[in-house]
């Protein structure tokens, strides 16, 4: 049974029915991280939405090829290995295997193409030969830049008031034609230590925005179906990306844009520049799951703003916890009622809030027997990504429990030699117990 799926493209400022060029094949672009650090949670609530829209698209019968770039080259990658004395490659590989760890334990699927920017220079170039040929670009004193004023459409996506006066924080030469001309190219200058590169146009190094115009050209083709990230890349950055590939291309680029919206803290956007970020690493080393993590972004709507604290996501986890325990080692057959309701609610503008509750009438359903309840909740899974089917394996069992509780009624009598001896029984049972700020953390030994 194939559902369309509906999803607010940004663009238009309403729901469409997407409508793949190509029958049921979609091709998906995902904006990538910038590896000169850690990710914070909020980058990686964007990358659990792409991978929640490719599990839909997957579960409503499409095939997806999708491509999450990663930019190795910009001022903060350069400015960071300068810090470290390292070079940009070895800076971005360093942060790019800490990005991967981070996605393989919060079940993100592997995107099937993950193109570096330093390894797409050549098409860039190509790309900025044929704009400059066309007269949509220009060379001035310190790159070349793209002149809006040739662009069909410029500011759509972002409902840009041409009119109105240029803020001052527009970037660039003195010499640029109008203050909304951006950078393509940025001629080297004596502190680049090397990251240029040779142009018939002048050595240097790409802007931003054409490097994904680049990649999502050469790994995807000229119109894509969908293009993602979050909504503080509306404007400038996919803004630009349209007016230089349609220039370039002639065509649509993009079918669909879809933005989540961000992660708060204290009712501010997360970020690294406000210095109220969190990683994965400080959520683990608190005890927590990272799959706790996904369950509370799954938790909200994409275009809701979710503000983080740690008692939401120790509620996320302990809903997590329970949500396992009604997988049972025995698989019937999904429940075709709650599997309708379920398809409605996700192809709905991917309504995951609402199928997740639904995941919890099913798991409260009396009348439906434990063997079918499994079958049904381990289908939603396919789009919630809990790996449900393998976390049944690591519900702790009762007599585990018991003992834990034993050793903390110990450990507040001070009775360290009990609370040891239960310890020691606890592990010889197969399981490990450990004290954490937030209470102690019970896991399968060597899991
Ligand atoms: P970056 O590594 O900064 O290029 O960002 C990677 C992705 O994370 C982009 O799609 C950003 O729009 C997104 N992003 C950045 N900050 C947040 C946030 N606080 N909440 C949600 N998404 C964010
Ligand atoms: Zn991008």
């Amino acid at each position: 049974m194939n559902h369309d799926l509906k999803l607010f493209n940004t663009l238009t400022r309403s729901i469409e029915k997407l409508e793949p060029i190509n029958d049921r094949e979609v091709r998906m672009y995902n904006c990538g991280p910038t590896v000169y650090g850690f990710a914070h949670i909020g980058n990686l609530r964007s990358f659990i939405v792409n991978d929640t829209l490719r599990r839909t698209l997957e579960y409503t019968g499409h095939s997806v090829i999708q491509t999450m770039n990663i930019t190795d080259i910009d001022d903060k990658m350069i400015a960071r290995a300068n810090e470290q004395g390292v070079s940009i490659h070895a800076l971005g590989l360093e942060y790019e295997n800490f990005l991967f760890a981070d996605l393989k334990s919060l079940n993100v699927l592997t995107p099937h193409k993950m193109p570096r920017a330093t390894d797409h220079i050549g098409g860039m170039v190509v790309m900025i030969e044929k704009l400059l040929r066309e007269r949509f670009a220009y060379k001035a004193s310190d790159g070349i830049y793209f002149e809006v004023a040739k662009a069909k459409n410029y500011g759509a996506l972002a409902h840009l008031d041409m009119d109105a006066e240029t803020e001052s924080r527009v970037e660039g030469a003195l010499d640029k034609k109008s203050p909304r001309d951006f950078a393509l190219w940025k001629f080297e200058t004596s502190d680049d230590y090397g990251n240029a590169y040779d142009a018939s146009f002048g050595r240097g190094r790409p802007g931003w925005h054409i490097e994904c115009s680049e990649m999502a050209r050469d790994t995807l083709g000229e119109t894509i179906d969908i293009h993602t990230g979050g909504v503080d890349l509306i404007f400038p950055h996919h803004t630009n990306e349209i007016a230089q590939s349609e220039a370039f291309n002639g065509k649509p680029f993009v079918k669909i844009w879809l933005h989540n919206e961000f992660v708060m803290v204290d009712g501010q956007k997360m970020s690294k520049s406000l210095g109220n970020h969190t990683t994965l690493k400080t959520i683990t080393e608190s005890g927590f799951s990272p799959l706790a993590f996904r369950y509370f972004v799954i938790g909200a709507h994409y275009r809701s703003k979710l503000n983080f604290t740690f008692e939401a996501l120790e509620g996320a986890q302990n809903a997590l916890r329970k949500l396992s325990e009604h997988i049972g080692e025995e698989v019937g057959s999904v429940n075709k009622d709650y599997q309708e309701r379920f398809r409605d609610f996700v192809t709905q503008d991917l309504d995951t809030p609402r199928a997740l509750a639904l995941a919890w009438e099913v798991a409260k359903d009396a009348s439906i027997s434990p063997t079918d309840k499994t079958a049904t909740l381990l289908d939603f899974d396919r789009v919630f990504g809990f790996g449900l089917a393998t976390r049944k394996k690591e519900t702790i069992p009762t007599h585990i429990k018991a003992l834990a509780k034993s050793r903390e009624e110990a450990r507040e009598n001070k009775d360290w030699a009990k609370s040891d001896k239960i310890r020691d029984e606890i592990n010889s049972l197969g399981w490990n117990i450990e004290d954490t700020d937030k209470g102690p953390k019970i896991s399968k030994l060597n899991s």
